[in-house]
């Protein structure tokens, strides 16, 4: 089952070496000091960087950093590249432990443990068997070779657009009378947006190898399942990154084979690393394998890429992405910028995609949207609020989360996002959209963990990401999770569904055009066609918190805090006091105050309420919705090595809570014969209804 072979084995020479991988050393180094170079070079650390607040988290994101999807309440592990990293967190004035002293160590002792383990496993717990990680070769084969054995069920799916470096995209679609072009609602699940994180690809991938082997194994639940819907699997989107960062994790660090001698050959793990694709310039496709060769000056991979899930259209450009190439959440040079993003904004705009599921690691969560905090105002003035699905997904996450033991929270849990994949597919399908984070502690573990996780272990045993993922395709089934159009109509019609609007991004000059368009031909004189509400998520009506213009009492104190130092401030809240509390930071030079607001306990303790969450050069302002009265502790804390006066304002203020004003969408039906439209009818339909159409027109055209 092990198709690795090591790319340095003992016995090659130096300048072999230097060939065998871009990642070793740098390209100007003369060989002499090649010795030198390595020597002298930062272990790339993963380190656990204490964020006691969310102006902390906020504060770390500014700093361009690569960031880990594995946050808790007060830290944000971040994985530290180069020693300037180290530098411009000591700078900022943060705190950190050392998780992970050395990746390339970490990453070699993980390749001697996976050929242990395969060496010493006959068969793992997975569908497949396997007992090692995939390279993109092997998913490639693996999916011909299940379509090809599987007429019938399993239907190869070669997306749209090749990547930068000219590579196809490939994907699986498995559903009973596969090639039928009937309406039945796709599940559809991503693996592999972020390079490095190996699990996302291999659940993606042994999923679609369960659901076959059920199928063929006569599996009631599976065979269910596969009657009444379709899976569509596509397990590697970024093809580029992974290929690159999947090479260059198998290379051997000579420190460990030849056993913690002092010869020290990678100073880098090159893309072992990589989070982002391979966009090195924006706008131009660069000749192939560009990419790669930057992964000796650019550690990680970083300054060459866009990370694929902030290039996404929905609210694109917002909090949480950067507009600099070189960051790690680089948003792209537009929404859907990347051929990458747009094969999978195709599959499922042109099908009728009740639930997706984007697979990445780590940290054991199930995130879903919005990605930005309610309170967030949005770029139509409003608070964005909570999704207007909040409550059935909400359930659902809990349904899928008593299997696999993860953390069943909103994606801006972790910190805020924009343009990731379900903040676009969400809000412009009404599918429902989630991010699984796999597995606790690494991008891609030693694979013992991948099994684990799939299948479930210690009290989850025999449960895992499997358990979770039948459940969300339990989910895209049921029509009381999507809506129905029904109805007669002539046998053999092509019916086509059809909906153009403008998706709204951060900026709008930003905002585009989204196309959503799929079709079923009628197999008898009436249909039942499962698909999405006719009205976006986006523009439904939903409730927000509108405050009263002005407060109805506010309280101003100004002061001064010494270089690393906080002052306290106090404020009471009276039984008679409003619905909200607002606490107002303002400085006149560019440095760094922070905020935040603690309510006074009986016994003089403090409980915080509140901090501020705004990017660094914006004031601060924290917000406490129906404050409890008392004695509140307003905290002014300084950063920065000067001592800045400041103004802090606490207002009370009346609040109102509104729906916004909801739209109405319909979707076009049309009903063809040869191309022809023989009729076309607005149809509007709404979560969990079913709507009759009638479409006596195209059956009296029909049989003239
Ligand atoms: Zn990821």
């Amino acid at each position: 089952m092990r198709s690795r072979s090591s790319l340095i084995r003992p016995g090659m020479t130096l300048a072999a070496l230097a060939l065998a991988g871009s990642a070793l050393i740098s390209p100007t180094a003369a060989q002499g000091d090649v010795a030198a170079v390595v020597t002298d070079a930062f272990a790339p650390q993963l380190v656990t960087v204490d964020t006691p607040t969310r102006a902390d988290k906020s504060r770390l994101q500014s700093l361009a950093l690569d960031l880990t999807e594995h946050a808790g309440h007060d830290y944000v592990e971040v994985v530290l590249h180069t020693a300037v990293d180290a530098d411009a967190l000591r700078e900022a004035g943060f705190t950190w432990d050392v998780r992970i002293p050395d990746l390339v160590r970490r990453e070699a002792e993980i390749n001697r443990l996976d050929d242990l383990f395969a060496a010493t496993t006959l068969r793992t717990a997975l569908p497949s068997g396997r007992d090692a990680y995939r390279s993109l070769a092997d998913y490639n084969a693996e999916m011909r070779a299940l379509a090809d054995a599987n007429p019938g069920l399993v239907r190869l799916l070669t997306l749209p657009e090749r990547t930068l470096d000219g590579r196809t995209v490939l994907g699986v679609e498995i559903a009973k009378n596969v090639a039928a072009r009937d309406g039945r609602p796709t599940f559809a699940m991503f693996g592999l947006h972020h390079a490095r994180e190996w699990p996302s690809g291999e659940h993606a991938m042994e999923f679609a190898i369960d659901l076959v082997a059920g199928a063929r194994a006569g599996d009631p639940r599976i065979s269910g399942l596969l009657e009444r819907g379709r899976m569509v699997v596509v397990p590697v989107v970024n093809a580029d990154g992974f290929h690159l960062c999947f090479t260059d994790g198998q290379l051997i660090d000579l420190r460990e084979v030849d056993d913690g001698g002092t010869v020290s050959i990678l100073g880098t793990p090159g893309n072992a690393y990589k989070r982002k694709n391979c966009r090195v310039v924006d706008g131009q496709d660069t000749p192939d394998g560009t990419c790669a060769a930057f992964s000796a000056t650019s550690p990680g991979g970083f300054l060459v890429g866009v990370d694929l899930n902030r290039n996404y259209g929905g609210l694109w450009g917002g909090p949480g992405a950067s507009d600099l190439l070189a960051d790690p959440t680089y948003r792209g040079a537009a929404p859907f910028s990347e051929p990458e993003t747009r094969n999978v904004r195709d599959l499922i705009s042109s099908r009728q995609v009740t639930m997706m599921v984007s697979n990445h690691t780590f940290s054991n969560l199930v995130l879903r949207p919005n990605g930005v905090n309610p309170t967030t105002i949005g770029p139509d003035g409003l608070p964005v609020g909570d999704a207007p699905d909040e409550q059935a997904m909400k359930e659902l996450g809990a349904d899928m989360t008593a299997h696999n033991g993860y953390a069943n929270i909103h994606g801006w849990e972790l910190y805020d996002t924009t343009g990731t994949t379900e903040d676009w597919s969400y809000n412009a399908t009404g599918g429902y959209g989630y991010t699984f984070e796999i597995g606790p502690d690494e991008f891609h573990p030693p694979f013992a963990r991948v099994v684990d996780e799939y299948v479930g272990a210690g009290s989850y045993a025999g449960q895992g990401n499997r358990e979770a993922y039948l459940v969300a395709f339990e989910s895209a089934v049921s029509r009381a999770s999507h809506a129905v159009i029904s109805g007669r109509a002539p046998l053999g019609a092509t019916l086509r569904l059809r909906k153009s609007f403008s998706t709204p991004t951060w900026s709008p000059e930003n905002d585009f055009t989204d196309s959503l368009e799929s079709t079923m031909v009628t197999s008898g004189r009436t249909f039942a066609w499962d698909v999405n509400q006719s009205t976006r998520p986006a523009v439904q009506s939903r409730l927000i918190m509108l405050l009263s213009e002005e407060p109805t009492r506010s309280e101003t104190f100004t002061g001064t805090a010494a270089p690393l130092g906080s002052v306290d401030h106090e404020f009471v809240v009276t039984e008679t006091d409003q619905e909200i509390l607002q606490v107002e930071l303002d400085w006149p030079t560019p440095d760094d105050l922070d905020l935040e607001v603690y309510r006074k306990n009986a016994d003089g303790s403090l409980t915080e309420v509140g901090s501020s969450g705004n990017f660094v050069n914006e004031k601060e302002k924290a917000t406490i919705n129906a404050p409890t009265p008392g004695t509140y502790v307003l905290r002014v804390i300084n950063f920065a090595s000067v001592s800045p006066t400041y103004t802090l304002t606490a207002s009370l203020f009346d609040a109102t809570e509104q729906t916004t004003a909801p739209l109405v969408e319909a979707w076009t039906l049309t009903c063809e014969r040869d191309g022809q439209v023989l009729q076309a009818v607005p149809v509007v339909v709404d979560r969990g209804q079913q709507v009759s159409v009638d479409l006596k027109e195209c059956t009296r055209r029909w049989t003239r």
